[in-house]
């Protein structure tokens, strides 16, 4: 289990702020033990259980990606691996908003259905933000004006389907909420603004400026990519998605005619 921030000396610290002088104890926020810094060159920057044990059987053995470490490095040390507690239970929260009084979850790894449900039922105000930044992790079926057909095609990122909170896609073309789960795999949604998604969820607290934050997160992308897809692109995709059923039901069809009026 990584984790980014930490209590030393009473005060929260974040991982970037800790340096090799600091020769006290650096103790989890949830379970109070004893954490190491790992600061190599090889691996992410991050905190460690000493005991190798995991205080969180939500995030036992699951070491985090940059790309989720990104998304927390964006918003101030205390709106991060903030501790939920409900019922007696507490959870570490990826990113909590105080203000909308909702919690993000950036995912990236695989979760089974029952983890994705345990989330869902524990956190009252939840979104997911689903990692769909490398190029083979999905397709785009359609545009239609700000409108997408996504499909995702990385078997590892299939889990999206047992998800029933609002969910939004981080692509490699913008942000994606998705409005309809239509079957298995695709998704229509909304290619929504980084401006708008952030003062949407992220309002108060971001370390730095919004345009600054954009930078970021946006691997360079405009809401509008999406909307300038070649057309004859998506119409090609259409008829790659759709051409074989029509063709099956075609020659059913035909066969029929043969077997009824040539006999
Ligand atoms: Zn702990």
């Amino acid at each position: 289990m990584s984790i980014i921030t930490a209590i030393y000396e009473d005060n929260l610290i974040s991982i970037n702020e800790y340096h090799r002088k600091m020769t006290g104890k650096i103790q989890c926020k949830l379970c109070k033990s004893t954490l190491i810094a790992k600061k190599g060159e090889k691996v992410i920057h991050h905190f460690a259980h000493k005991s190798n044990y995991d205080c969180d059987s939500w995030y036992y053995r699951e070491n985090k990606s940059q790309w989720h470490f990104t998304w927390q490095n964006i918003c101030k040390k205390e709106h991060i691996e903030k501790i939920i507690t409900k019922n007696g239970i507490k959870h570490i929260a990826d990113i909590y908003n105080p203000g909308t009084k909702s919690v993000i979850e950036i995912q990236n790894s695989y979760l089974n259905k029952y983890k994705i449900n345990d989330r869902e039922k524990f956190y009252d105000n939840l979104i997911w933000i689903i990692n769909l930044t490398d190029s083979k992790d999905y397709e785009t079926v359609f545009t239609n004006g700000c409108f997408v057909c996504i499909k995702i095609v990385n078997k590892k990122k299939d889990y999206v389907q047992y998800m029933n909170k609002q969910i939004y896609f981080d692509t490699r073309n913008g942000i994606c909420k998705v409005i309809k789960h239509i079957r298995k795999d695709y998704y229509i949604c909304d290619v929504i603004p980084y401006q708008d998604f952030l003062s949407q969820y992220f309002l108060d607290i971001l370390k730095k400026s919004t345009n600054e934050t954009i930078k970021t997160i946006s691997h360079g992308a405009t809401y509008l990519d999406f909307v300038k897809l070649d057309t004859k692109d998506i119409e090609y995709r259409i008829k790659t998605e759709y051409g074989i059923d029509t063709i099956i039901i075609f020659s059913f069809v035909f066969f029929l005619f043969i077997i009824l009026f040539v006999r």
